[in-house]
């Protein structure tokens, strides 16, 4: 690392190794592996912590805190942007911090760890006839805790939103190691003057938000996005109503840059009702826009764009999805609709059919799916061949120590070797 010596950096580690009860990782090859992810970025970190519960977490924050190390939270290490990368301690929560803690059905709640992956949630769920509805294509791999600090969505997203709407509370460690937990206040109550009262940095925020609020409302107004999802800078504009103040909003999407989730409070939905899903294609880029605002108008329940990039790979490497994918095709819209039978939802695709093909002459062929497993299999493809695209990792036995322990298989699209420079 750029900022400490080789000695300093081994005092650090040890320090750490003595302080907390889950593990350091120092060796070479486990500082290669957490120097990528899913992006093209590559920062090596002085060392890794696996916390094995809060108190670690805590005690790293303070450790990191007093002398200055940056901390960087990791979950399924996902991210496409490289923000789970860092020079610093990387704080791994996918390894222990993984549990689902408190579920009630009847109110329809969870609480649970952020290293826990989002695939292992929603099979927890399924039996409760219960699912959590934010969908990132990495599900298999991303976990809660990266979900939230990115305010993750999914191709659902047109019909379910994104993390920020069912992240109800979460317990937050700030920067100096206090702890605090999320969710509404009363403006008017006992417990808003009791925070901003406090000694603490939690009662400074309670202090500051609502003078930095009145001050900028102004810009905020004018600068609100409109977008059903937001993820560039922090929401500002879900903090306060005219009754409640609640910092969960400014969390979600904060990328691990504001305090460190121990913990996580999420709102489930029932299982959706009979759904159908259609492949409507397009030979010109510029029309899958309009097209989109076609199909919203019939309350979709997933879009999805396939652009010719990723067709001509899965093509190339799936033949047996060949007769999905004709030549020519410049991108595939997944559209998905939900419904009380088959007749209703095939009724919309009509319409859609209509409109699309007939009329505005928007898209060339519309293809229904009735096959769950092969609608599954498709949005599989966007991720394997998303993943292998992105995934670069280091030379020679280092390269192959890291395929081996992802238990990733060497192919022309996931590097390992000099070709990745
Ligand atoms: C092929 C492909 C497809 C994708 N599709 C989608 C998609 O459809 N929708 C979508 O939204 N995203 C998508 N992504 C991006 C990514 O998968 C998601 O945003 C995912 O939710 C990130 O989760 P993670 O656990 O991997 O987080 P990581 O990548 O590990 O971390 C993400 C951020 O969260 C922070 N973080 C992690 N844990 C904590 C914690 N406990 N406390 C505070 N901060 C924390 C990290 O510091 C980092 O800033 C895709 C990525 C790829 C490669």
């Amino acid at each position: 690392m750029a900022f400490k010596s080789q000695n300093e950096n081994d005092a650090i580690l040890k320090d750490l190794q003595r302080l907390i009860a889950g593990e350091v990782l120092c060796d070479e090859i486990s500082r290669v592996i957490y120097s990528s992810a899913a992006s093209i970025y590559r920062v090596k970190p002085l060392g890794i912590v696996q916390p094995k519960d809060k108190m670690d977490v805590i005690k790293v924050v303070k450790y990191a805190g007093q002398r200055g190390i940056p901390l960087i939270a990791r979950g399924g290490g996902t991210s496409r942007t490289g923000n789970e990368l860092g020079e610093g301690i990387l704080l791994d929560f996918s390894r222990h911090m993984n549990e689902i803690q408190e579920f009630d059905p009847n109110e329809k709640w969870v609480w649970v760890q952020p290293g826990l992956i989002l695939a292992s949630l929603n099979k927890f769920l399924g039996p409760h006839q219960l699912f959590f509805p934010i969908d990132p294509s990495t599900r298999d791999y991303c976990t809660i805790g990266g979900m939230i600090a990115n305010n993750s969505s999914g191709p659902h997203a047109v019909r379910y939103g994104a993390m920020r709407d069912h992240v109800l509370s979460l317990e937050v460690v700030l920067s100096n190691g206090e702890v605090i937990p999320t969710g509404p206040v009363s403006l008017r109550g006992k417990e808003i003057k009791e925070l901003k009262a406090a000694k603490t940095l939690e009662g400074e925020i309670y202090r500051t938000i609502p003078d930095l609020l009145k001050r900028y409302s102004k810009p905020l107004k004018s600068e609100r996005p409109f977008t059903v999802k937001n993820s560039s800078g922090y929401d500002l504009w879900g903090l306060k109503n005219s009754r409640f103040l609640d910092l969960t909003p400014l969390f979600v999407g904060s990328e691990g840059t504001l305090g460190i989730f121990t913990e996580a409070k999420l709102g489930l939905m029932p299982l959706p009702g009979r759904t159908l899903s259609g492949l409507i294609y397009f030979d010109d880029l510029d029309r899958v826009g309009p097209a989109t605002e076609k199909i919203l108008e019939l309350s979709p329940t997933m879009v999805e764009i396939l652009e010719r990039q990723i067709i001509d790979l899965v093509r190339k490497q799936k033949s047996e999805m060949g007769s999905y994918l004709p030549e020519g095709i410049e991108a595939l819209l997944f559209v998905e609709f939900e419904g009380v039978d088959e007749s209703e939802i095939r009724q919309k695709f009509n319409q859609l059919g209509e409109k699309l093909l007939r009329e505005e002459r928007l898209a060339f062929d519309l293809k229904i799916e009735r096959h769950e497993q092969r609608r599954i299999e498709f949005l599989g493809q966007r991720l394997d061949i998303g993943l292998s695209l992105l995934v670069e990792i280091g030379d020679g036995e280092v390269g192959a120590e890291c395929a081996k322990r992802f238990g990733a298989t060497v192919s022309d699209r996931l590097v390992v070797g000099d070709a990745s420079d």
